[in-house]
């Protein structure tokens, strides 16, 4: 007989498992763990990210600073150049001795200074009187708005004037230039020095603000003068309505996001003003280029985070499998103990009853016998034992046959469990057609009586016994009850022979009756 408990993936299983507090356990360390793993991941990058930023803003506002450092020093040299040139027109006039001497020095001047791209003197009229060209030429400048601001502005200080092309050599400058002065002050001519623009870039083109990052040169009105990546279309146009520009009207050093009109790309913006030369630099690196190193170790992180988040989750799946494993194999376990159980109480029972009828056999009434000798002799309490057999069974056999024989030692087996009703009580079968009663704190009179209702009982149950002298079927019984220091080894014998002999006086003397050791004495 083999039990059906193989349903290991019963939803029975699977709810148990999940109701242990274990598993719930499991589940919320786990969850904890990944929402740990992500925030730490989270925080980790957005800092990095933060400290990219920082990072580029501090390298754009140190480039900053150097390029403006860089035109202030040009600047002045072109300042302190102008004026020396002002001071010897205005001191040695303009005779020809004068200009063939002023026009070496412009030309030696030049040579030595790089940045320069020509020095330029023109009279009240605009026409050249001296240059730093090699040979003398002729032209007239009156229409340059640089010519015609000094003309109309009386001062000493430098204009600079928004980039152009040279008409002599046809490169960009930036024209930088004062007003001469006759001495009673009425206007004179001007004095101007270009700078190449290319100067700039030379500068600009050393400096590493990224493949896709901008450097911005620009007046304070909003002219270009110079823009990397170099574009010459750039040169010359105004930026005044551009981000940079509106940003720098609201502080004149700074840093932020901003999105470029020119080219529509957002940028990390670094700018300052140069107050003194009013320029204008910036200096931007394109936000997708800053971040990108950023980017790509974030990416490894977070692969990294969601690779230990997934051992996390599949090591608390396997632990989860391991409790449902045991649960289903510990289920098992108690189906299996309790079918065994089950198994073991039949086979007891098997052991201990008779077939026939369903009496205790001889063995389990051995056992109780001497148990309840123990307990009588501990206790100090009475035991009786009462012997029956059945009177001329033989006869009744051979005349019914065996099968009939069997139903009737059933019948007499219904009435001993019938007349019994004391828990302890036992009646067993003790062998053949003869039949036991251990009858637990009984004494003699109790066990007569007990003895004499089932004898009475078989004879009422009136089985036809031809052969008998009763003419029905009918018992004998012989009792004997524990002496007081009866108990010890040999007790279960003794009342055993006891009782068989009072069965036996039964007999002689006549049947169908019980006797005591009362009865004999
Ligand atoms: P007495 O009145 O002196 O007891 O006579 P008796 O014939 O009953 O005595 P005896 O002990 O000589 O006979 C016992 C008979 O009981 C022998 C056997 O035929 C019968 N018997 C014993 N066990 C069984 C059984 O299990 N089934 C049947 N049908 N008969 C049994
Ligand atoms: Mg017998
Ligand atoms: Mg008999």
């Amino acid at each position: 007989m083999r039990p059906t408990i193989d349903h290991p993936d019963s939803h029975v299983t699977r709810l148990s498992v999940k109701k242990r507090p274990v598993v719930r356990l499991v589940v919320l360390v786990t969850a904890l763990a990944c929402a740990l793993l992500a925030a730490f991941t989270g925080w980790f990058v957005w800092h990095s990210q933060q400290t990219q930023i920082r990072q580029t803003e501090v390298a754009n506002a140190n480039v900053a600073r150097m390029v403006g450092a860089q035109v202030e020093a040009a600047m002045k040299a072109t300042s302190l150049a102008l004026a020396n040139v002002v001071e010897r027109v205005e001191h040695d006039g303009t005779a020809q001795a004068s200009l063939a001497r002023l026009q070496r020095h412009l030309v030696e001047l030049t040579r030595t200074t790089p940045e320069l791209h020509g020095i330029f003197v023109y009279g009240a009229d605009g026409s050249w009187l001296a240059t730093s060209l090699p040979e003398t030429t002729l032209g007239n400048n009156a229409d340059r708005s640089y010519f015609r601001y000094h003309l109309e502005h009386p001062g000493r200080a430098i204009h600079i004037a928004p980039p152009v092309k040279s008409r002599s050599t046809g490169v960009w400058v930036l024209p930088v230039s004062r007003r001469i002065d006759h001495p009673d002050g009425s206007f004179a001519g001007v004095a101007l020095i270009t700078l190449k623009v290319n100067f700039f870039e030379r500068i600009y083109d050393e400096l590493d603000v990224g493949r896709t990052g901008t450097v911005l040169l620009a007046l304070a009105d909003g002219t270009v003068v110079y823009r990397r990546p170099f574009d010459e279309r750039v040169i010359g146009t105004n930026l005044a309505q551009g981000v940079v520009f509106q940003a720098i009207k609201k502080r004149p050093i700074g840093s932020e996001f901003m999105v470029a009109r020119v080219d529509n790309i957002e940028r990390l913006y670094s700018y300052r003003r140069v107050d003194r030369f009013a320029f204008v630099i910036a200096v931007g690196q394109t936000r997708d280029e800053l971040l990108a190193g950023w980017k790509r170790s974030s990416l490894v992180i977070a692969a990294v985070a969601l690779l230990v988040g997934l051992v996390f989750v599949l090591f608390a799946a396997r632990l989860l499998k391991q409790f449902a494993i045991r649960d289903r194999l510990d289920q098992k376990l108690r189906a299996y103990s309790e079918v065994l159980e089950r198994d073991n109480l039949g086979l007891q029972q098997l052991a201990h009853t008779d077939t026939l009828t369903g009496l205790a056999n001889r063995r389990r009434f051995d056992e109780v016998l001497a148990h309840e000798l123990r307990r009588a002799a501990l206790a100090g309490s009475a035991l009786a034992l009462v012997l029956l057999d059945v009177d001329y069974f033989k006869k009744y056999n051979d005349r019914h046959g065996h099968p009939a024989g069997d139903a009737c030692l059933q019948a007499v087996a219904r009435i001993l469990a019938e007349q019994v009703n004391r828990n302890r009580d036992l009646p067993a079968r003790y062998g053949g057609e003869e039949f036991a009663l251990v009858l637990p704190d009984t004494d003699a009179a109790g066990a007569l009586a007990v003895a004499e209702r089932i004898r009475a009982a078989i004879e009422a149950m009136g089985a036809a016994h031809a052969d008998s002298p009763f003419g029905v079927v009918t018992a004998s019984a012989g009792l004997a009850v524990l002496a007081p220091g009866d108990a010890g080894d040999g007790a279960a014998a003794g009342l055993l022979a006891r009782a068989d002999a009072q069965l036996y006086r039964a007999k002689e003397s006549g049947r169908n009756r019980v006797a005591d050791e009362r009865g004999a004495g």
